[in-house]
C-alpha cells in the first residue's frame, strides 16, 4: 500500500497537522492501494496562508516567466505520462489503454492548449478615444480553492490548475479523496518544474471538513469546483457570504437525438459515448431519443451493442470498460437499475448484479432500458454508471421538448444529415454544448453548462478569463 499521507504546502511535502488517515480503494479488487490523510482546519490555514503570501509576488510576474514554467511542466508531464496513466487506472479503475490514451492525455492536452492561449492573450488593452483612452487591465483573481472529483481526475485538475497558474493566481488544490494519487503526481511534477514555493499547494481531504473549511476561508478569493450538484449548492452558500468568485461544473443528463436520417454510425457512437469510462462522465449521452419510425430497429441494435460491450479488469490491455469507482457508486447504480425495472421501463440488456466472473470489484453490467418515459427516475437522475435509457419521439418539436425537460444543461447530441435541422435544433437546446454527428468539443473550446449543470466555462480563452478580474483605469496615457 502506498504511503501518501503528506501534503504539498509552500514548496515542500509536509506531514498533516491533525492526522486523519483514509484508505484509497482500488475499485478493481476492493482492496486498499494507498493511504492518505484528510486535512483539518489547521492544514487548510497553512495552505491558504502559503498561497496568500506567494500571491504577493506571483501576481506581478511576467507572462513569459509563467510560460517558461508551463513549458517545463509540459516536458515533465510527457516524460511521466505512463506513470500518470497507471495511477489514474489504479485509483478510479479506468482500463490502462483508456487511461493512457484518454484520461492521462487530457492532462497533457490542457497544458499544451493553455500555453498557446497564454501566449496569445493580451492582459492590457487600450479602450480608445470614445472611452476616454482608458486602459483595461486583466488581473489575477487571487488565491483560488480548486476542488475536483474522481471521474476524469487529471482532466478536471488541469482544467483548473493550469489556467489559474497561467493567469497568475495562486492555488490550493483539494482533489477527490477517492482518487487523489494522480493529483499528487502532478504536485511532484510542479515541484520538479520549480514553480515558486506557495504558488501551488495540495491538500487532501473530504468535503464535510476539509472542503468546507477551504471554501469558507476568508482569504480564498475564488472557488472553482467540479462535482455533484449537491456539493455545488453547499459551496455556493459558503461563497455567497463574502462574495467569493465562483465557477461550477456540475452534472448532466445529456439527450442524444437520433432522427430517422441519422448516419449509419450514429447509434453505435451514442452507445460508446454513454458507456465509456463506465458511464462516469458528466457529458455522457445517457438519454437516447429515437424517432418513432426507426425506434424498434434502433432498440434491437442498441441491445446487440450493449451485449457485446466487454467489461474486464483495468490492468488488461483492450477496449473494454472497467469497474465503477466505489462501493457507494456501485450501490447507487444498482438501486437506480432496480428503480427502472420497478417503474416499468423495458430492460433490454444488462440489469442488476455483477457480470459473470467479476464478482470482486465494482463491476456493473452495461444496461439498457427501452420505452422509458422522461418522467421516470432513470431519465431524470444522473446515474453515473453504464446505463442507457431509450425514449421514443414523434417529431422535431417533441424531441427538443424532451431534451430540454431536465434540470441539467451540459451537452446534448444531434444525429441527422439535414444541415438546416441541425441549426434549428442546436439553437433550441438549452445546454452549454451541442455535439453534432460525432463532432464534439475540442480541447481548447469552452466547456460548461446551462441551468443546474453549472456556472462559468472551463478550457479555451474563456477558461483563462474565469481566473481574471477586469480593471478599468482612466488617465493611463
Ligand atoms: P462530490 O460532489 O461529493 O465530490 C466532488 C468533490 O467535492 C470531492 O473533492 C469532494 O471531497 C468535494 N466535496 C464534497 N462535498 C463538499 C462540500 N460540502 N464542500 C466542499 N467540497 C466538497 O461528488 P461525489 O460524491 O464524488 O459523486 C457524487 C455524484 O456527483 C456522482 O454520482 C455524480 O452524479 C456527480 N458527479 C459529477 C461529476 C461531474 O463531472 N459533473 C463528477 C463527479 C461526480
Amino acid at each position: 500500500m502506498l504511503d501518501k499521507k503528506n501534503f504539498y504546502i509552500n514548496g515542500k511535502w509536509v506531514s498533516p497537522e491533525e492526522p486523519r488517515n483514509y484508505k484509497v480503494i482500488d475499485p478493481s479488487n476492493e482492496e486498499p492501494c494507498a493511504e492518505i490523510s484528510l486535512g483539518g482546519k489547521k492544514d487548510v490555514d497553512k495552505a491558504v496562508s502559503a498561497a496568500k503570501k506567494a500571491f504577493e509576488s506571483w501576481a506581478f510576474t511576467k507572462k513569459e516567466e509563467r510560460l517558461e514554467l508551463l513549458e517545463k511542466l509540459y516536458v515533465i508531464y510527457k516524460k511521466r505520462w505512463a506513470e500518470m496513466a497507471k495511477l489514474i487506472s489504479l485509483e478510479m479503475g479506468a482500463p490502462i489503454k483508456f487511461s493512457t490514451e484518454m484520461q492521462a492525455a487530457t492532462g497533457a492536452g490542457h497544458i499544451k492548449s493553455f500555453k498557446q492561449i497564454l501566449k496569445d492573450f493580451k492582459f492590457e488593452k487600450d479602450l480608445g478615444e470614445e472611452k476616454n483612452n482608458q486602459k483595461l487591465l486583466y488581473e489575477p483573481k487571487g488565491v483560488c480553492a480548486l476542488i475536483t472529483p474522481w471521474n476524469w481526475p487529471i482532466n478536471q485538475v488541469n482544467l483548473k490548475v493550469i489556467p489559474a497558474l497561467a493567469s497568475a493566481c495562486t492555488v490550493v488544490l483539494k482533489p477527490s479523496e477517492i482518487a487523489p494519487l494522480s493529483s499528487m503526481l502532478l504536485a511532484e511534477m510542479i515541484d520538479e518544474a520549480k514553480f515558486p514555493s506557495g504558488v501551488f499547494n495540495l491538500l487532501n481531504g473530504d468535503g464535510a471538513i476539509t472542503g468546507n473549511a477551504l471554501t469558507s476561508h476568508p482569504d480564498i478569493n475564488m472557488i472553482s469546483f467540479t462535482g455533484s450538484t449537491r456539493a455545488g449548492a453547499l459551496i455556493s452558500q459558503n461563497a455567497a457570504k463574502d462574495f467569493k468568485r465562483i465557477s461550477l461544473e456540475l452534472g448532466g443528463k445529456g439527450a442524444n437525438i437520433i432522427f430517422k436520417d441519422a448516419d449509419p454510425e450514429a447509434v453505435a457512437r451514442g452507445v460508446l459515448r454513454c458507456f465509456r469510462n463506465s458511464g462516469q462522465s458528466c457529458n455522457a449521452p445517457t438519454r437516447m431519443l429515437v424517432e418513432k419510425s426507426i425506434y424498434d430497429k434502433t432498440v434491437e441494435k442498441v441491445k446487440e451493442l450493449a451485449n457485446s460491450t466487454k467489461v474486464d479488469v483495468p490492468q488488461k490491455e483492450g477496449d473494454h470498460i472497467g469497474p465503477v469507482v466505489s462501493e457507494v457508486q456501485f450501490n447507487k447504480i444498482q438501486t437506480l437499475i432496480q428503480k427502472g425495472i420497478d417503474e416499468g421501463a423495458k430492460l433490454v440488456a444488462g440489469g442488476t448484479g455483477k457480470p459473470k466472473g467479476l464478482e470482486k470489484g465494482y463491476y456493473v453490467k452495461p444496461t439498457v432500458f427501452a420505452d422509458v418515459n422522461n418522467q421516470m427516475e432513470i431519465a431524470r437522475t444522473e446515474i453515473f454508471g453504464p446505463v442507457l435509457s431509450i425514449i421514443p419521439f414523434e417529431n422535431e418539436n417533441e424531441a427538443i421538448s424532451i431534451a430540454n425537460d431536465t434540470p441539467y444543461g451540459l451537452t446534448n447530441y444531434i444525429q441527422t444529415q439535414d444541415k438546416e435541422k441541425v441549426k434549428r435544433v442546436a439553437r433550441k437546446l438549452r445546454s452549454g454544448m451541442v455535439d453534432v454527428n460525432g463532432v464534439g468539443i475540442a480541447v481548447s473550446s469552452p466547456f460548461g453548462g446551462y441551468k443546474h449543470s453549472g456556472i462559468g466555462r472551463e478550457a479555451g480563452t474563456e477558461g483563462l478569463i474565469e481566473f481574471l478580474e477586469v480593471k478599468t483605469v482612466g488617465g493611463w496615457n
